[in-house]
């Protein structure tokens, strides 16, 4: 089934106006998981890296976050590909 992800962290490349994500897919995880991991470290191979963290656990949404999060500003190269809106918008009407 289709997904439809809102997300207000503008300045992120995957970032579209009326805080659509159009990441292809991200990765949420603990704050703990997240900071004792590089940034690169969900980049192309996000299912076996979702596959080695397992299975986390938090008290509350205020210790999860994105781990596909990518300055739009940053130099290198982003995770994971970047969907049209038009595509998401197909997905989201489809479902
Ligand atoms: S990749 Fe994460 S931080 Fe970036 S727009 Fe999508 S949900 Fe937000």
């Amino acid at each position: 089934m289709p997904q439809h992800i809102h997300c207000t962290v503008e300045n992120c490349y995957y970032w579209d106006t009326g805080n659509y994500c159009l990441a292809k897919e991200i990765l949420v995880t603990t704050d703990p998981e997240a900071s004792s991991t590089p940034e690169r470290v969900d980049a192309t191979n996000m299912m076996e890296v979702a596959s080695e963290i397992g299975s986390t656990s938090a008290r509350s949404c205020m210790a999860t976050c994105c781990k596909t999060f990518h300055d739009k500003n940053r130099s290198s190269s982003p995770p994971v590909p970047k969907l049209s809106r038009a595509e998401v918008t197909q997905s989201a009407q489809k479902s």
